[in-house]
């Protein structure tokens, strides 16, 4: 099945106002490669000036699985889609960390999202000490299976593969360890939805940049980046955006 690649940006706790206007420059890159699909995930504080500004989709980097309530501090996905979101990064590693956020908790939030008219951007990988374990893929799997929504939310549903020790650290896995992991999720994915998992695309996200990404997302089973720190501007992640579009065309 063809996927549309999807390159999404995550800003993490970065930027101010004055970063939007690296958006005008990604939103030129995005209509010059009309065949994939590119997002921006800045904080919660930029959602709505960044939806204003152009027409490249805006995300969250979290939701909260209720849709009001005593969550101090939290955000539902109607509030969110009320600012102009369009889709939400769940079950980052560095939630899983600094939030002890939980596989089950993953899962109602991406549930929430789907359910609210977002898309759903799951995030798994493993650690360090797990991948030297041999264990990487084992995680992996644990994790799609607590984390990702029912079948019937596979069309909304994205999955990031992002090795835990990749993110930020300027390594990344070898091409065959990338291909090796997105064919056993895709087969993993089978085995939990179906064959509605042919629709769901997997981007892979640790360190991706412009030298690397021409690389990585020719590769099998690859649709898509999320792209932490490459994605702050637009000098960095247009080049990636135009390697998706290449990657597709070759
Ligand atoms: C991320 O945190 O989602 C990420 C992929 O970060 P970076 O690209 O900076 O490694």
């Amino acid at each position: 099945m063809a996927r549309r690649k999807l390159v999404a940006g995550n800003w993490k706790m970065n930027g101010s106002h004055a970063a939007l206007a690296e958006l005008d420059a990604i939103a030129a890159a995005a209509r010059a490669n009309p065949g994939i699909d590119v997002a921006i995930c800045p904080p919660f504080t930029l959602i709505a000036p960044a939806a204003a500004r152009g027409d490249v989709p805006i995300g969250a980097q979290d939701c909260h699985a209720a849709p009001a309530g005593a969550h101090t501090g939290c955000v539902s996905v109607d509030m969110l889609r009320e600012v102009g979101a369009r889709l939400a990064i769940v079950g980052h590693s560095e939630r899983r960390a600094d939030q002890h956020e939980t596989d089950a908790e993953v899962r109602a939030k991406a549930a929430a999202a789907i359910a609210g008219g977002l898309d759903a951007i799951v995030c798994v990988g493993e650690t360090e000490a797990e991948r030297d374990a041999g264990a990487a893929i084992a995680v992996v799997s644990g994790q799609l299976e607590g984390s990702i929504p029912q079948a019937s939310d596979a069309g909304r549903l994205v999955v990031a593969y992002e090795p835990v020790w990749a993110i930020g650290t300027g390594r990344t896995p070898t091409a065959a360890d990338i291909a090796e992991m997105h064919g056993a999720i895709r087969t993993r994915l089978r085995a939990l939805i179906g064959p509605a998992a042919d629709g769901v695309r997997i981007l892979y996200g640790g360190s991706v940049k412009p030298g690397n990404a021409a690389d990585i997302l020719g590769l099998p089973d690859v649709d898509g980046a999320l792209v932490g720190g490459a994605s702050l501007t637009a000098a960095d992640f247009v080049p990636i955006i135009d390697a998706a579009a290449a990657s597709g065309r070759g």
